[in-house]
């Protein structure tokens, strides 16, 4: 299997009904006036990035209104703006926005992944949703293997996300578990055991960006501090 399998196979998940649900209501009536008359995506938010990438962005999951309605990891919201230009500024992307499928956006070196593929209403997925998804982190984890050098993950949920995974492949992960935090690093171990770093940053939503809890700043310092 290759990442594109594992993509095209959550693409049909239908494994959690309260999401499958809510990403399909969503796709067929809830649309914002301003997006009245796009197309929806109304599924799972594939991988999007470099396949060969050292670097793993996980994040939390699609938004109803931008993943879900883009069908592009961090496409078409607020967040994707506030990350793509610091993917931008930092080397990874080679433009500084994403808007649509089709917009000309290349990563080099670094991949993104949700923790949960499927939007879910008020971005609160329940923790069997989460822990029914992390199969499919640990699939791309596992096909990664010992290519991956670091994951990165935004917000908290995410970092449960591949603590789980983790553990769930059999990698050796510090216990107690560590705990999240912005800019907090620990350090798990493949079967092999090849070291991947996994480093915590607060996640780009709104309401940590447009209160100043996360800076540009401090999302550039984080994201270089993932070269090697
Ligand atoms: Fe499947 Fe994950 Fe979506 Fe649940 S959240 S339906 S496991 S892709």
């Amino acid at each position: 299997a290759t990442l594109a399998d594992v993509d095209a196979r959550v693409s049909v998940c239908r494994a959690c009904p309260r999401l499958v649900d809510w990403r399909e209501t969503v796709a067929r009536q809830g649309r914002r006036a301003s997006f009245a008359n796009q197309p929806y995506w109304g599924r799972p938010g594939p991988s999007f990035g470099d396949p060969d990438a050292d670097a793993l962005i996980v994040g939390l999951a699609p938004a109803a209104n931008g993943t879900n309605r883009t069908g592009r990891m961090f496409t078409g919201d607020a967040s994707g703006d506030f990350l793509y230009a610091a993917l931008h500024r930092t080397g990874y992307a080679n433009q500084p926005t994403s808007v649509a499928a089709g917009d000309g956006l290349e990563l080099d070196g670094i991949r993104i992944v949700a923790a949960v593929r499927c939007a879910p209403p008020a971005n609160a997925p329940t923790p069997s949703e989460r822990a029914t998804c992390a199969t499919w982190l640990g699939r791309d984890l596992d096909l990664l293997g010992d290519r991956l050098r670091v994951i990165m993950t935004l917000g908290e949920i995410g970092w449960r996300g591949a603590l789980a995974a983790a553990t769930t492949l059999g990698w050796d992960v510090p216990r107690p578990r560590p705990r999240f935090g912005h800019a907090v690093e620990t350090t798990l171990r493949t079967p092999t055991g090849h070291p991947v770093r996994l480093v915590g940053c607060f996640h780009v939503s709104p309401h940590n960006t447009y209160t100043g809890r996360l800076t540009p700043d401090m999302l550039d310092a984080v994201l270089a501090s993932l070269r090697p």
